[in-house]
């Protein structure tokens, strides 16, 4: 078979909408109708949803880091590295590769799918003193850094380190920082009854958030149910209230708080990769401006879905409600995902594509033990019912079995044996704030992309 003429489909990203859209297309087109290729940094696919239980102990790790070459079916080519740059006149991809050598990938057609990274803002001392979670390696750093909090209140005699140690801060209030918020409470609250000099009084985490409302999504009545269930197992809500700046060993909140701590989390929602700014084409709020085909305009073969595209809402215009774009979430992603790739094998067999439309199915918050809101398809529940529903959920989109019985396994044993609260430190003395996990400045810049593409051959260094 002459591999040179297929046509080339370069996927960039392994996420819910880059997995999702590889394994339609290895379902959909013959080995000899088009050659698949995916960019990835790492070889699995991140259930991120879950990254909380992974922070409080509830899974491992590897539970949520699903093979990417688990698939019957699996016939890509798989390039490991992080794309920095796409020249669209040149229709070729800038890439990094894990041993930091860069290579020009060519393609015919490419799906642009790498995810968001963390929003910062301006503020002094965050990116060095902040912690993520948005990549598995911060959430197992968090829970091991937590954890040493715990081990270094315990040993020490001064009253003030104690202090400082036992209180944590939160930042964000969406679902992301709820949940870790919720949770990770749920770890010391257990955690301390194995350290007798540690007096449970001591322990406060604060959930803060600029907005007046905690998940304005879940609506009033479910969002004050999670509020009370949080503000019962003490953690202190402030809302309307920001960080003004951070410290190694303190964080002054914007109404004036002074509060000593080791352990800031910053969860305040997220921005488009930075690899969609080095296109230089049209952006919404960053993301990359698509049409509802999930393409972009003027381009030949260019696709962008999930958190890293503005995709129009056609559900919701279609009920006359505000025009909008889909929100970042998994469950759009996914879905994305599947009709990118029908679009792409449309255009190779030169028929029609179709648009994007998904009506939301609503949202569920796991706030630990038995703890949960979720409104499925707009039904409002709370506890058992509520957790049962976002377990389930969470675990029928998992997307092999062995996943699947990763983490029920998972599940179970926690349920049964509870945490060891083990510390493994293995990142202890290794620098894991938010500038040293997103690698935010690998990017080139257009220029730089053009001037690499012209100044080296398709697939050269
Ligand atoms: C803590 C947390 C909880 C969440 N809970 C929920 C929830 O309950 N429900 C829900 O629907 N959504 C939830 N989300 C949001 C959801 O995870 C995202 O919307 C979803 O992951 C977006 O899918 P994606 O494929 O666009 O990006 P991702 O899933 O983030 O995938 C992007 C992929 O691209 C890779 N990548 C990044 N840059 C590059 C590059 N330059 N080159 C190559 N590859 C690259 C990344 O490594 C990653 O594998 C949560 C998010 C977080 C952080």
């Amino acid at each position: 078979m002459d591999t040179v003429t297929r046509p080339r489909i370069l996927v960039v990203g392994a996420g819910f909408a880059g997995v999702g859209c590889v394994r339609r297309l290895e379902r959909q087109l013959a080995a000899s109708e088009a050659e698949i290729t995916l960019v990835t940094p790492f070889a699995y696919q991140l259930y991120l949803p879950l990254l909380p239980q992974v922070a409080s102990g509830v899974l491992t790790p590897q539970s949520i880091a699903v093979s990417l070459r688990r698939s019957k079916k699996y016939r890509t080519r798989i390039i490991p590295g992080g794309a920095i740059g796409v020249d669209l006149k040149a229709k070729v991809c800038v890439i990094r590769t894990i041993t930091d050598e860069i290579v020009n990938e060519p393609y015919d057609y490419i799906v642009l799918a790498p995810g968001s990274v963390t929003r910062t803002f301006d503020i002094p001392g965050l990116t060095e003193h902040a912690f993520g979670m948005k990549t598995l390696a911060e959430a197992a750093y968090v829970r091991d850094h937590v954890i040493s909090q715990l081990d270094l209140a315990d040993a020490s005699h001064d009253p003030a380190e104690r202090a400082s140690r036992l209180q944590f801060v939160v930042v964000g209030g969406g679902y992301a920082g709820t949940e870790t918020a919720a949770c990770l409470q749920l770890l010391t609250h257990n955690a301390v009854k194995r350290y007798p000099r540690i007096d449970p009084a001591l322990i406060k985490w604060h959930l803060i958030d600029i907005a007046p409302k905690l998940m304005p999504e879940l609506g009033d009545k479910l969002g004050s149910s999670a509020q009370d269930v949080l503000r019962r197992r003490g953690i202190d809500i402030s809302l309307g209230v920001s960080i003004a700046k951070a410290g190694p060993e303190e964080v002054t909140f914007t109404d004036g708080r002074v509060i000593p701590t080791r352990t800031l989390i910053w969860t305040a929602g997220v921005v488009a990769s930075p690899l969609i700014a080095t296109l230089g084409a049209q952006t919404l709020r960053g993301r990359l401006a698509v049409t509802s085909h999930l393409d972009l305009p003027g381009q030949d073969g260019v696709f962008a879905l999930g958190d890293a595209a503005a995709v129009p809402d056609e559900a919701k215009a279609a009920n006359g409600e505000e025009a909008a774009v889909c929100p970042p979430t998994a469950q759009h992603a996914m879905r994305q995902g599947k009709v990118v790739a029908d679009n792409v094998v449309a255009k190779l067999r030169g028929r029609p594509t179709r648009p994007y439309v998904h009506k939301d199915l609503g949202l569920v918050v796991d706030l630990g033990g038995t703890d949960a809101v979720s409104k499925p398809l707009g039904i409002e529940l709370r506890g058992l019912p509520a957790q049962a529903v976002a377990r389930g959920y969470h675990w029928s989109a998992l997307r092999t079995g062995v996943a699947k019985a990763r983490v029920l396994t998972n599940w179970t044993l926690n349920a049964v044996a509870g945490d060891d609260f083990v510390r493994t430190g293995f990142q202890a003395r290794r620098p894991a704030k938010l500038k040293d996990f997103e690698y935010t400045d690998s990017y080139l810049t257009p220029e730089q992309v053009r001037a690499h593409v012209e100044g080296s051959g398709p697939g050269s260094g």
